[in-house]
């Protein structure tokens, strides 16, 4: 079997999902081989790009192997402008080099002029052409090539993103024109969405073999013949991955806890709207787990996946520190009103909680059902920085509740913690198309398509899309402070690459140890 994780998405760390198919694939002794074509076609399309026609394309490609070279070590994330110019120069290169094909890409993005992800009939088009794909170049060959060696019967496709849509169906195209006889599955985030849509109909029946929404663990096992027990764990495998080639200054490790949310209340969450139930792998073998990947792996960071990490897994972290540095999404529970909770955290080695605080106004959060106190979130906010931990902070503007005057308590609470804030992410809400909220609202098609997942409705207070992103633009935005939190964010990788910035900080602190010294010294000794 042939496991391929397709462009475009950012190139930082392995595909999770994919390392979870392995881990179960070698647990059951199927033969497995993992193909990166994101990270091998991004570089691919780097490396190959046309004579540049312009001077910011041509310093760009001249310094081409400097800015990978910089991004795969601590340089880079020493100096903010290096960093900036890196990425940017990056996306600039590769931009350049799709103009031709009538595609917007970058390091996270991949937009065509006309196909649109979210119409199954532009995605069944980019299968029948493609030749047309920026990337086909790289996959034209590389396939064949790896199809020859492996001879595979079944190739799966891991598709999470609406930014790898019409890359995985241009080389689902070429697979089924060119070799009829292997089975194509096809599953991943984005997949388990659109089949989760009320009354789903299969478009792409005669395309592709397998459709499998949710985890594909079992139905792969299946496709091979083998049935799994019910309660088998897979702890991933990330052998066959290049974990040392993506674009950050070590291996990153992805592991994910759980499935679903054990919260699973908020009314705008997609994963509560589309029904996804929780399954959380038991906290002693997540330690177990961790320990076992960082010896074998020897990360520079552990990314948590976990839509929402238990204070329970938080609690068997901090009593078995993984020995690397880590990072998830947390909410804000009493649990980090507790300065001790807060301070074993980061002896555990947290070095950033990504919090969805969503709203800095009560009525809004509890309409919201965020199960967020505000004063408890602030006293939260300051332990975690007494603590040592930066946080991103996760805000949605223009829900059902919002209109301007609550937009503006948000303001309000964000200017008074910003000491407490490392990083904000500033979302518009979208509301999902099968969510609880829908039957209560006035609604119509808001992202033309038969897969798109959200609708548009008038807002109950008139704040509409246009008038919260004048408010953003105008207000929020600009003031000083909010400012000043926003520019520290790493462009196209973000939350990705912010523990980063983070590490670093910590070092020069601690006396400018560069490199490794910067995850293991000081605090992280306290483990
Ligand atoms: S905490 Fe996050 S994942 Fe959980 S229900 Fe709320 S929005 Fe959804």
């Amino acid at each position: 079997m042939i496991l391929i994780h397709p462009p475009v998405s950012k190139p930082c760390e392995p595909p999770a999902g994919v390392a979870k198919l392995c881990g179960a694939l070698d647990h059951h002794g199927v033969k497995q081989r993992v193909l990166d074509a994101n990270l091998e076609g991004l570089l691919g399309l780097l490396n190959t790009s046309p004579a540049p026609s312009d001077i910011w394309t041509s310093r760009a490609t001249r310094h081409l192997s400097r800015h990978l070279a910089s991004l795969r070590c601590w340089t880079a994330y020493q100096v903010e402008g290096r960093y900036h110019r890196a990425v940017k120069d990056l996306n600039r290169i590769l931009s350049m080099t799709a103009r031709s094909s009538r595609v917007r890409l970058g390091l996270a993005n991949y937009e065509h002029e006309e196909l649109s992800p979210a119409r199954s009939t532009d995605l069944l088009r980019a299968a029948e052409t493609p030749e047309n794909n920026p990337f086909y170049p790289y996959f034209g060959n590389r396939l064949p090539e790896l199809l020859r060696a492996q001879q595979p019967s079944v190739i799966g496709f891991s598709l999470n993103y609406l930014s790898q849509a019409l890359c995985t169906f241009a080389m689902i195209g070429f697979l089924r024109r060119d070799f009829p006889g292997v089975k194509l599955a096809l599953g991943g985030g984005l997949v388990t969405s659109w089949m989760r849509r009320p009354h789903w109909k299969n478009p792409f029946d005669g395309l592709v073999d397998h459709l499998v929404a949710g985890p594909g663990e079992s139905p792969l096992l299946s496709l091979m013949g083998i049935t799994p027990s019910g309660d088998d764990h897979y702890t991933p495998n990330y052998d066959t991955l290049p974990i040392r080639d993506y674009f950050a200054p070590g291996p990153i490790l992805p592991y994910s806890s759980s499935s679903g949310c054990y919260w699973n209340k908020c009314s705008f969450c997609p994963e509560r709207a589309e029904g996804n139930s929780y399954h959380a792998v038991p906290a002693d073998q997540v330690t177990d787990d961790l320990l076992h990947l960082v010896h074998k792996h020897k990360p520079v960071l552990i990314h948590l996946l976990d839509n929402a990490i238990t204070p329970s897994l938080m609690n068997a972290i901090s009593e078995h520190p993984p020995g690397a540095p880590w990072y998830g999404f947390a909410r804000f529970t009493r649990h980090l009103i507790d300065p001790d909770f807060c301070l074993a955290l980061k002896q555990s080695g947290c070095v950033m909680l990504k919090l969805g605080l969503e709203s800095g106004d009560q009525t809004v959060l509890d309409s919201l059902q965020k199960g967020i106190n505000l004063e408890e979130a602030s006293l939260a906010l300051g332990n975690l920085r007494k603590a040592g931990i930066s946080t991103y902070v996760y805000l949605l503007f223009g829900t059902p509740s919002e209109g301007l005057i609550e937009a503006r308590r948000t303001l309000e609470f964000i200017v008074e913690h910003q000491d407490c804030i490392g990083f904000l992410n500033l979302a518009i809400f979208n509301m999902p198309i099968h969510g609880p909220e829908v039957e209560h609202m006035e609604t119509k098609t808001f992202y033309e398509g038969d897969l798109s997942l959200y609708t548009s409705f008038d807002h109950p207070k008139g704040w509409s899309r246009q008038l919260v992103r004048q408010f953003l633009d105008k207000e929020f935005k600009r003031h000083p402070a909010i400012a000043s939190i926003l520019r520290r964010d790493p462009p196209v990788f973000t939350s990705n690459h912010a523990p980063f910035l983070v590490m670093n900080k910590a070092s020069r602190r601690r006396g400018g140890k560069g490199r490794e010294d910067a995850v293991w010294d000081g605090e992280m000794r306290g483990i």
